[in-house]
């Protein structure tokens, strides 16, 4: 790796840290907004019987779960220089070459990741969930009890350091090939976005059910959000499954 790259010089240092804010910020109101409009105004007809909620979110929501979402753009834009910090020392286990390791690794070390990252959110989340604890951070992101596509980055900046910090840290044990990390990256922001958008997408039927049961969508989500101590998990359903917390239509 011979990127240059002086982490010495203050001044470069934070126009570093401004500019991956601003990506990452981007990132998401882009995403946030595009997605919103697709579904809300594009195809709302087709959609409408998937609304979660007919209620109408008030604008002073909107705008709370964007200012939550600015600090936690700068969060994570701060941790993208650590991360790139190891990167570029070769202190992680990202590689380039397609040779260092076989193709049918790429798809494994997606999942592994997803799942990996899944496991540390679902504990801490269920710490987060503890009465002691709830109330110091995690409340932020739950004060949007009807989610909406903004709620996906809205977080208190604790919260968000906890969840930024996965980044740098599990890089340092997984080897990951660059464009596989890119591509958790991109799943970590369509399924948060999926996850709060107040609207299912997934499909229906035989085949839609049993993707549902494994894979986390709005209205697994939403259930977390309206009613509270169930579906913690953030990918998967498997923790929430393995231990029982798992909100059941019918016997809750
Ligand atoms: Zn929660
Ligand atoms: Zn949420």
């Amino acid at each position: 790796m011979n990127l240059e790259v002086d982490f010495n010089n203050v001044t470069y240092l934070i126009w570093l840290i401004v500019s991956l804010t601003f990506i990452i910020f981007f990132r998401y109101l882009v995403f946030s907004l595009s997605y919103h409009f697709t579904f809300f105004k594009l195809l709302k007809n087709r959609f409408s019987s998937r609304f979660l909620h007919k209620k109408k979110l008030q604008a002073k929501q909107y705008k709370k779960e964007i200012y939550w979402s600015a600090i936690s753009g700068c969060i994570f834009g701060a941790v993208a220089v650590v991360f790139y910090y190891l990167y570029v020392n070769d202190y992680t286990l990202i590689y380039n070459s397609f040779s260092n390791n076989s193709w049918w690794y790429i798809p494994i070390s997606i999942v592994l990741f997803l799942f990996l990252q899944d496991t540390y959110y679902y504990w801490a989340h269920r710490w987060m969930h503890l009465p002691k604890v709830y109330k110091y951070f995690h409340l932020v992101h739950h004060k949007s009890i009807h989610t909406s596509v903004f709620t996906s980055f809205s977080f208190h900046p604790f919260e968000t350091i906890l969840q930024a910090a996965f980044f740098p840290l599990i890089v340092l044990i997984l080897p990951i090939h660059l464009y596989a990390f890119l591509t958790v990256l991109a799943l970590m922001t369509v399924s948060a976005t999926i996850n709060h958008a107040g609207v299912e997408v997934y499909p229906s039927g035989k085949f839609g059910n049993w993707f549902q049961k494994w894979i986390i969508g709005a209205s697994h989500h939403d259930k977390h959000h309206t009613k509270f101590n169930y579906n913690y998990g953030l990918y998967f359903t498997f923790w929430d499954r393995l231990m029982k917390t798992e909100y059941e239509n019918d016997s809750n």
